[in-house]
């Protein structure tokens, strides 16, 4: 069966069609400056790509579009080949603990977080909406970043605030990236051949989290309420002190949302290294010497070896530690500074086998006292597994 695995935001559209069971793409893209001046996507498929400027006016104009392309380019021979759709959703709350199969009176549940992640849940139910005019019918799936982490336990979720900040208005933590995790998870506990593993997944790309997991369930994570919490990331500051807001509201006059923002895209590794948020630039111009590119790159790889070295206490020693996402499964560089310091865990690199990127692999050496792994990730065919496993329901 033919399922389209979909993400979206508040301009764009992003989409895979994937053959299931067999996981394989035939087709992905993506839609931009959707309700903006310049609109235009792209579908890559049969090792082609093409690029279109068109007037995308509306999440439902861009989905009926794409709907247009996919018969017109002979990858689908008519709409009904496509039997399911599987949509990314920021957040569910506490409410959501697994992927669901939407219809109107969930996707109005799914709306009462949309003041915990205003920028992205909007957007998500927008997609869902546009897809549902278009293919009624056919099934579509929610399936929630935060979901994976509704197994943790008080202890974990609740800041040590009022506690009426939590019953009132629900401030604890969330945790994101839940579909990765859960990928990661499912992966290297199908390839071990264990469902009793302690795994610490990092997930470090442009956004990071490091997740502690036992036996597949989600003990802590790394990001809070928002994504803004946890390690240093491309753009965004991790965890800080709450009040340097108020000391810098006061001396430059920038507003708590104004300084929200720069902690969320202005900060991180863009920030220290004044170079860029992308760890590429960041490291060419360490290599050349750029002090504040190397202090970046230093203060980022602490932040990620401390929360390895926390939750590798949390889970009373961990049976493995994967890493993923853009930097976990490209950057040898930062690979190795990671692991380099979390030596006193036993935890040791094989620098040979480190030498690749982009595939699953084992890089630590056969003394080191927790293996560590690379295993890349795959969100959208995580939505379409759930999609697939929904349907049949
Ligand atoms: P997002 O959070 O946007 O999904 P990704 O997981 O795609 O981000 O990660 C993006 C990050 O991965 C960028 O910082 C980029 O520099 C980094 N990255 C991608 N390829 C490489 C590479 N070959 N070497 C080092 N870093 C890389």
């Amino acid at each position: 069966m033919k399922i389209l695995s979909v993400n979206a935001g508040s301009s764009s559209l992003k989409f895979t069609l994937i053959e299931m069971p067999a996981q394989e793409v035939i087709a992905s893209g993506l839609f931009e400056k959707i309700g903006l001046e310049g609109s235009f996507y792209t579908i890559k498929y049969n090792g082609e790509k093409i690029t279109k400027e068109s007037e995308l006016t509306d999440h439902a104009v861009a989905v009926k579009v794409l709907m247009d392309e996919l018969v017109n380019l002979n990858i689908i021979s008519s709409l009904s080949d496509i039997e399911g759709v599987g949509h990314r959703i920021v957040h569910g709350g506490q409410e959501f603990s697994s992927s669901v199969v939407l219809n109107e009176e969930i996707l109005n549940r799914i709306s009462k977080y949309n003041d915990l992640a205003p920028l992205h849940n909007p957007a998500n139910i927008m997609g869902v909406r546009a897809f549902m005019e278009v293919l009624p019918g056919v099934i579509q799936v929610g399936v929630f970043d935060t979901a994976f982490h509704t197994t943790m336990a008080a202890t974990e979720y609740l800041y040590p605030v009022p506690y009426e900040w939590y019953e009132k208005y629900q401030v604890r933590k969330y945790g994101f990236h839940g579909t990765s995790h859960r990928f990661i998870n499912k992966t290297i506990s199908e390839y071990l051949k264990r469902d009793d593993l302690k795994v610490i997944s990092c997930h470090i790309g442009n956004g990071g989290s490091i997740t502690a997991i036992d036996s597949g369930k989600v003990v802590d994570t790394s990001m809070g309420f928002t994504p803004l919490a946890g390690i240093m990331m491309g753009t965004r500051s991790g965890d800080i002190d709450a009040s340097i807001l108020e000391f810098m509201n006061k001396q430059t006059s920038a507003s708590i949302s104004e300084l929200t923002n720069e902690l969320n895209k202005k900060s991180g590794l863009l920030g220290i290294s004044g170079v860029s948020s992308d760890s590429r630039d960041v490291e060419a111009a360490a290599e050349e010497g750029n002090e504040r590119a190397i202090l970046a790159q230093e203060i980022y790889a602490r932040k990620i070896a401390n929360y390895i070295a926390m939750y590798n206490n949390l889970l009373g020693g961990a049976d493995v530690i994967c890493l993923t996402a853009g930097v976990g499964e490209n950057s040898k560089t930062m690979r190795k500074m990671i692991i380099d310091r979390i030596a006193s865990l036993g935890v040791e690199l094989d620098e040979e086998k480190n030498d690749f990127r982009g595939e699953f692999r084992l890089i630590s050496t056969d003394n080191s006292k927790i293996p560590v792994y690379v295993v890349p990730t795959n969100e959208e065919l995580m939505i379409a597994i759930d999609t697939m496993e929904l349907s049949d329901k």
